[in-house]
């Protein structure tokens, strides 16, 4: 008889914790898991899956305007929210089914219930009203967008979950926060036929990013019709008679709209977990703090994904799941690899990015090549659209080593995976350049760009 009921226990049905049951499941393991909400996590149920569907239904008004340069006359287009959100509904409903089906395929067993640590090896299926065993946890809870508490009338605002699921189409509405969030959500609101406003802390929106392509991003979005306020945020958001929210500006103004979202980053789900009873510490955000096996400080108690704060990104949790199964299942201790992650912001236009921004890497190496481009990709030119796409490549002078790759401009989530590869393999310049180009495709100056645009030199742009 097993020690245990499970050799597996999963806490939580995400991106992340259905690929570690579903392998440990097809591995021959005892594998239990428990989700409390919908099987599929944020990046199904209300994040990148979602996103992306209303990310391309807010494309079209411009594909319409465009057709006009192609000989193509489009009738004047109508929009129904209800049906866009009832269809995404559909295709959530059976991505759901999927992910439930894959653990319960591989020999795992679902069950929709929160559940609780009770000690190191004790779980409570609340749902179920009974406790159970397992030799393994791993917890794999996500996190939820940061409440801003502190924001007087926040309990007004709405946050990415409910901007998928609104009643009806917002006319006017501001979105805080300059991040990959926020920034999505603009557009779509925008494209969407909803008057935007995107307010910022900072200096320039995405943080993270190349300044090249968070300048030359602002300025398309401002000209597509995005009002952005930098240096800007909120201090209290007031209810209206008629309403309507006032958002009241730290610099005076009142903005008047139907909907506040705040997008200010998310905070990870540890609350009454009962990880204090199973003795898990946690971190200054309340993160699971973990090794860099994934392990917790308690020896059989793992934790993947969002909920340890390490790389907020779909394929990073799910990357994690796969290196938890080969060193907890397979004896061969394998470390999560965080290093030259790829990454969109599915943005209009979209970025792509891999690698070091230009200013990061002027921080680590003495001497950078920048090559630089910025054209009217093709399919505009009989469109007459003015938007100009950016192209960068970050050289180490020394090396040759190519440490930054950065794309603005339609397509450019597709063309960071590619990179991706490119730059994880520490491909150089010459390699670039001994690419033979794919003709006519915007992707072709990626390995075209002859000459440095400028050189950094000891941090100093040289021209
Ligand atoms: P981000 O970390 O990307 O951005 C948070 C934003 O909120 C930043 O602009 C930050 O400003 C601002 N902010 C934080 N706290 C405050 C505050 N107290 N007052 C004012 N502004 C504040 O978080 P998101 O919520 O946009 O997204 C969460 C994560 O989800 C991302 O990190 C990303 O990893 C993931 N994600 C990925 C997507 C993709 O792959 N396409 C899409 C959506 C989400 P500052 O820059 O000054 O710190």
């Amino acid at each position: 008889m097993a020690k245990y009921d499970y050799d597996l226990f999963v806490i939580g049905g995400g991106s992340g914790g259905v690929r570690a049951a579903r392998v440990a499941a097809s591995l021959g393991k005892r594998v239990g898991i428990a989700e409390e909400y919908r099987f599929g996590g944020t990046c199904v149920i209300r994040g990148c899956v979602p996103k992306k569907l209303y990310v391309y239904a807010s494309q079209f008004p411009e594909h319409f305007e465009d057709a006009a340069g192609y000989g193509w006359s489009v009738p004047p287009a109508r929009f129904d929210w209800r049906r866009l959100v009832a269809n995404k509904d559909r295709e959530i409903a059976r991505l759901e089914g999927l992910y439930r089906k894959g653990v319960e395929g591989a020999g795992g067993e679902a069950f929709a219930t929160r559940a609780v640590l009770i000690d190191a090896h004790t779980i409570r299926l609340e749902g179920e009203n009974r406790t159970i065993t397992a030799d393994q946890i791993l917890i794999a809870t996500g996190g939820r967008p940061n409440p801003h508490a502190a924001l007087p009338g926040h309990e007004h605002c709405i946050f990415s979950n409910e901007a998928f699921d609104l009643p009806e189409l917002p006319k006017a509405i501001v979105i805080a926060g300059g991040g990959y969030i926020a920034v999505e959500f603009a557009n779509i609101f925008h494209g969407l036929g909803v008057q935007t406003t995107l307010t910022y802390r900072g200096k320039e929106i995405l943080g993270r990013f190349d300044m090249d392509v968070r300048r030359a991003l602002h300025k398309t979005m401002e000209e597509k019709g995005i009002r952005i306020l930098c240096h800007e945020i909120f201090t209290a958001i007031d209810k209206r008679s008629d309403g309507r929210l006032d958002a009241h500006l730290q610099g005076g103004e009142v903005l008047t709209v139907d909907q506040v979202m705040l997008a200010l980053g998310r905070i990870p789900n540890t609350e009454d977990l009962g990880l204090e009873a199973a003795g898990v510490e946690r971190g200054r955000t309340g993160e699971i703090i973990v090794d860099d096996f994934s392990r917790t400080n308690v020896a059989n108690i793992w934790a993947i994904g969002d909920v340890t704060n390490r790389v907020q990104l779909t394929p990073v949790a799910i990357h994690e799941a796969m290196c938890f199964v080969e060193t907890a299942f397979k004896n061969n201790p394998t470390r999560p690899d965080h290093d030259c992650v790829p990454t969109a912001v599915f943005s209009q236009p979209e970025i792509g990015t891999v690698g070091l921004s230009e200013d990061d890497a002027a921080k680590r190496f003495a001497k950078l090549e920048i090559y630089r481009a910025s054209f009217r990709p093709m399919r505009y030119t009989l469109s007459g659209r003015q938007e100009k796409m950016l192209m960068k490549l970050v050289v180490d002078a020394e090396t040759r080593r190519v440490v930054g790759a950065h794309v603005l401009g339609p397509d450019a989530g597709e063309m960071a995976q590619l990179l991706g590869i490119s730059l994880k393999a520490r491909l150089t310049k010459d390699d670039f350049d001994r690419t033979m180009a794919v003709h006519p495709t915007a992707a072709e100056e990626l390995v075209t760009m002859y000459k440095p645009s400028y050189l950094v030199v000891n941090g100093e742009r040289v021209e």
